[in-house]
């Protein structure tokens, strides 16, 4: 083939790109495209954060591109009228791309194809994003897997991944260039200036990617199984952006784990307990691929009747602004607020509060969450909501609650991970940190806190709170 398009979507990298290597391979010219289309993704179209990850990655791409004489081509509207204009005025014969799994792209990546081969042209998908694809996985009786555990020991079962592919040496420019947007022309960033700070947080793109594995593999995969649970360490790879956005692919980041394991006895434990979390972001794929309703409904429809409490509004707003009196959910959501990410046990701990003490629904979170972080990720992030409400794969049995002060003086005894996000509690000694509403009033004087002034109480006290959602939840899961 003379000419053709690579379709860039969420592979926003050179190396380890099948479909771009597929291109290469099949013709002399190479034309890279992006098109912006949020109205295609449903109701899940990128928040704030990820607009501001997209319009980073997407400006880096292009300077790579750029320095092998190629660039990307960037358009925005819908995705089949975009791409039938594209290959006529560039005379392609075809369109490769890489495969996404969120519903509404599915299916409208579904009808593109079809109309592309009517049409006569070539038209060739590939997996980037993913070890095995959600189809490849199934049960002794042959049906998808909503438990973790055996999907992750029929994942593990399999050959290693094959080797990574290495970035192209050409990109097969072309010497005429179609016309495209400039990338400010797509108003990806708010306008309100709240995604500034998040420079100083994250490098996105694929060079960004690679440093912050390069830090991971050196820093922290030694400890990483004892490390991961605590917010005031650098303990995970923070790869999840990356991770999303197509600038790592996970056999990239599989094979770095798996070359620094070899041989190094130290790593062995913390390199398996990454890769498993690898699994996890794997299977919650399987899960959203199968089951494609369950970004906005439960998994199990029993749940869908679950009584959440009326006018859970102005809890929510709470909860948003980190205002619940419960430390650890406030630190979560403001260290959210400040960086576009939270610690994975934060998350749990926040999300458990919304959906079973503050009785909010779990969509409300998950919502919350979407705008808010750099890595939100549809599958991973219905499967982490539904996972704390105790309506999805794999979910904790609902009599299963998290105590938000246990887990803090737990997971962050010397309270380094509130102090940094609550400074209003600093002077707080570490044993009432956790619990301020239960401090005395001579620590509580002494530390210069005034409660309702300075810091709420709990919005809803946790132990009565507690109960109601076991005796909601009882009923439905009895019904
Ligand atoms: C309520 C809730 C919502 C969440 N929303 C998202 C989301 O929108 N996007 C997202 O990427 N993760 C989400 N997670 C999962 C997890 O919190 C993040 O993947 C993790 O904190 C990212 O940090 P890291 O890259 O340093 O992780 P690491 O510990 O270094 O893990 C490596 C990679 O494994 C994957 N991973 C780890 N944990 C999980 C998990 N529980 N489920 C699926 N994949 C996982 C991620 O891709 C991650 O980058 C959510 C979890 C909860 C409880």
């Amino acid at each position: 083939m003379k000419t053709v398009l690579f379709w860039f979507r969420r592979d926003l990298r050179l190396s380890d790109n099948p479909a771009l290597r597929a291109a290469l391979n099949a013709a002399d010219r190479v034309v890279p495209v992006y098109i912006h289309s949020p109205h295609e993704e449903g109701d899940w179209g990128p928040g704030g954060a990820s607009r501001w990850w997209l319009m980073k990655s997407l400006a880096r791409l292009d300077r790579r591109l750029r320095d092998h004489d190629s660039r990307l081509i960037i358009r925005q509207g819908d995705a089949l009228d975009c791409l039938h204009s594209l290959l006529a005025s560039t005379a392609a014969e075809a369109v490769f791309w890489n495969r996404l799994y969120e519903p509404a792209v599915v299916e409208r990546d579904r009808k593109i194809k079809e109309w592309l081969k009517q049409q006569g042209y070539h038209a060739e998908s590939h997996n980037g994003a993913l070890l095995v694809e959600p189809w490849e996985l199934r049960t002794g009786k042959g049906e998808p897997y909503r438990v973790f555990t055996p999907f992750w020991r029929a994942l593990s079962k399999r050959d290693e991944p094959d080797s990574p592919l290495q970035k192209p040496r050409t990109l097969r420019p072309t010497a005429q260039w179609p016309s495209s947007l400039a990338l400010d022309e797509l108003k990806l960033l708010s306008g309100i200036g709240w995604e500034d700070k998040l420079e100083t947080h994250w490098q996105p793109g694929e060079a960004g990617a690679g440093d912050a594995m390069d830090r991971f593999l050196d820093q922290a995969l030694v400890d990483y199984k004892t490390a991961r649970d605590l917010p005031d360490v650098s303990g995970t790879s923070r790869l999840s952006p990356h991770l999303h956005f197509g600038e790592i692919s996970p056999r990239q980041a599989w094979h770095r784990v798996r070359s620094r394991m070899a041989g190094q006895a130290a790593v062995e434990e913390g390199g398996w307990t990454w890769l498993r979390e690898l699994g996890w972001r794997e299977f919650a794929h399987h899960v959203l691929f199968e089951f494609p309703h369950t970004p906005d409904q439960p998994l199990y429809s029993r749940w869908q009747d679950f009584p959440w409490r009326k006018n859970h509004e102005a809890f929510v707003l709470a909860w948003q602004r980190g205002e619940t009196g419960y430390p650890i959910v406030d630190a979560g959501m403001r260290e959210l607020w400040e960086t576009g990410y939270m610690h994975n046990r934060v998350r749990m701990i926040a999300a458990s509060v919304l959906v079973k003490n503050i009785r909010a629904p779990w969509l409300s979170g998950a919502k919350w969450f979407w705008d808010t972080l750099v890595d939100a990720d549809l599958a991973n992030n219905t499967m982490g909501w539904q996972w704390s409400a105790g309506c999805g794969a794999d979910a904790a049995p609902y009599f299963r609650i998290f105590n938000p002060f246990t887990q803090s003086r737990r997971f962050d005894p010397e309270g380094r991970y509130l102090r940094r996000w609550l400074p209003e509690l600093s002077k707080l000694p570490d044993r009432d940190l956790h619990a301020p509403h239960e401090a005395a009033d001579g620590i509580l004087h002494h530390a210069g806190l005034r409660l309702d002034r300075d810091y709420p109480r709990p919005i809803v006290d946790y132990k009565s709170s507690r109960e109601e959602a076991l005796a909601a939840a009882r009923a439905v899961a009895s019904a």
